[in-house]
Order: C-alpha cells, then structure tokens, then sequence
C-alpha cells in the first residue's frame, strides 16, 4: 500500500488556522507518514509539530516558504531541512517578518480612506505568529462584512495592484535561493504553474543559481480566480514541467498548501503525495551535503 505525505503546509505560525500540533494531530487521522510545516517567513512552527510528530509517528520535515522577486514577479520558494539555527536564514526570516509588520499600518490606512477601519490590534488577535499576512486581513472582512467572501476581500482591495494593496520588501530569488543553500537546505519553487511566465524561461534562469526542485503534485484545482483555460492547461504544462525537471536535475516535490479554514480550500494531504517523493528529497540532501538531514 502506497503510504502518503504533505510537503507544503501552513499552522498558526503563519496564515494556516491549525497550531502545529492540530496539524499533527490530523495528518495522523488522515494518515500520512510524513508532513512538511511551511510557514510564509518563520520556522516557529516546526518544533512543536516536530516534539507531536514524535510521539504520534509521523515523520515532521522542517521547511519554511518564501516570497521572492524574480523580474518584477512573484516567486514562492520553499526550503526543507535547512539548519533552524542558521544566522543568515534566521536574519532573512526576520527581516521579512519586519517587512510584514511595517505594511499593516500602510494597508489599514489605505483601507481607512475606503471606508474599512480595522485596527492593528485585531489584525493581531488574528495573526496569532508574527507572520502577519494579508489573508488575516481578509478573514476579518469577511467576518465584519465588508466582503462576501475571502476572495472577494482579495480582488477587491488587498490583491496586488488593488487599491488596498502595499508592497513588503523581497529578497531577490537569488538571495532566496543562496540563503537556503547556505543552510544546508534545499530550495524548492513552489506552486510553479502559477509564475506568470514560461516554465522553461523561469528555470533557464533558477537552476544554475542552485535550485534544487520543483513541487509537482500541487492540487491547483483548489486555487480561485483562473480561467477554465487556464485549468484545463493544468496537466499539459505539468507534463511539460516534469520533463523541464529531468532535463535540469531538479527532484520532484508536492503539497497541498494547507491553510485549515483560512484561505484556499485545499484540504490536508489532497495533493496526493507518494512518500518516495520525500525519499528523493533525502537523497539529494545527502548528495548535496554528504549527510542525512538531521531530522530525517
Ligand atoms: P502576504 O503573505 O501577506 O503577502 O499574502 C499572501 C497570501 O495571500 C498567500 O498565501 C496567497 O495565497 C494569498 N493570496 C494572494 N493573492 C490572493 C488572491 N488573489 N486570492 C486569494 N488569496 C490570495
Ligand atoms: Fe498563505
Ligand atoms: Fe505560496
Ligand atoms: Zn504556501
């Protein structure tokens, strides 16, 4: 029997509405042999999901995601296995976290003129981490009724270029990238298909600043706003992207993006991921770094 695992999942620390434990906890109902805790911008995460992971049996990969800036565009990148301690990551992480704290005053001033007044303690009431984001933003909308909906909250106001909307200083993925090595991590785009340019112009560049992967499974049937064109391309240029990644030595990674009932909806482990998927992560750590991973 095929046993099953979910490399890309947001907790508390961040956007996710599960603590890591909560997160543990139904992976194991659901499961899954291993789980990778991928907060936007901070590993406070990863230790309590690791000390449940323990004592329940799943194996807990530490990871984190990362928005970068590739020519003017948006570039998530993911690190796994990547040493928690490490100066330069832990310097980036907080410098973005700095990022996030000094755009909330921006945005809720630019709502303010649009008639939403949302004070900056709510915002973190609902954060609860210090990854403050925009989908906590929105939850409260939704919830105080400014919006309909999540998405709605998004298209109308905080989505990028929308009038709420303000911008958060970005590592270059370069920088993303360099980062993640350093710590003895492996860097990995995710949720590829969504980079608005051609896979094969984006890795052309990527790879030889040492990208390590692409995540693969990804349930982007889940993800609101496309066209049906745009969906119905899905598997066409996921075949295209495999090949891509053979042709550049790149391992295959998956995830569903987990966010609990905050944005997405995206459920637990809906990426279907076999774990020789992870089995090929470790093995290129060990290439890489002539050791296992520390947690693996
Ligand atoms: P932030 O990290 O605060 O910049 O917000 C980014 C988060 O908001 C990501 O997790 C995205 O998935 C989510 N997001 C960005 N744009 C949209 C959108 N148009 N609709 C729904 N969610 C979005
Ligand atoms: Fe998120
Ligand atoms: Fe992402
Ligand atoms: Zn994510």
């Amino acid at each position: 029997m095929t046993a099953f695992i979910d490399l890309h999942i947001h907790t508390t620390a961040s956007d996710g509405s599960d603590s890591p434990f909560q997160v543990v906890e139904k992976a194991h109902l659901l499961g899954l042999q291993a789980i990778g805790i991928t907060d936007h911008d901070t590993v406070h995460g990863v230790a309590e999901a690791l000390e449940a992971g323990s004592r329940i049996g799943i194996e807990v990969v530490p990871g984190v995601e990362i928005s970068c800036q590739w020519k003017r565009r948006s570039i998530h990148l993911l690190g796994y296995y990547f040493d928690l301690e490490n100066p330069g990551i832990s310097r980036l992480l907080e410098g973005m976290r700095r990022g996030r704290t000094q755009r909330l005053p921006k945005m809720l001033a630019k709502l303010r003129q649009l008639g939403i007044d949302i004070d900056r303690k709510e915002v973190e009431a609902e954060a609860k981490g210090e990854a403050i984001g925009r989908p906590h933003l929105a939850q409260i909308m939704v919830r105080r009724g400014y919006v309909s909906s999540f998405e709605e909250a998004f298209e109308k106001y905080l989505g990028y270029g929308r009038p709420a909307y303000a911008q958060r200083p970005r590592p270059t993925i370069a920088e993303g990238v360099q980062t993640i090595l350093d710590a003895e991590g492996l860097p990995i785009i995710a949720h590829p298909l969504t980079i608005d340019a051609p896979i094969r112009e984006v890795l052309q560049d990527i790879c030889p600043m040492g990208l390590q992967g692409v995540e693969h499974l990804y349930p982007y049937q889940y993800l609101s706003g496309r066209s049906q064109e745009w969906y119905d391309s899905v598997p066409r240029r996921l075949a295209h992207l495999k090949q891509l990644a053979e042709q550049y030595d790149l391992v295959l990674s998956g995830g569903s993006d987990y966010h609990g009932t905050i944005e997405g909806k995206a459920p637990l482990g809906s990426a279907q991921v076999p774990y020789e998927i992870l089995q090929g992560l470790q093995d290129r750590y060990q290439d890489l770094f002539g050791h296992l991973p520390n947690s693996a």
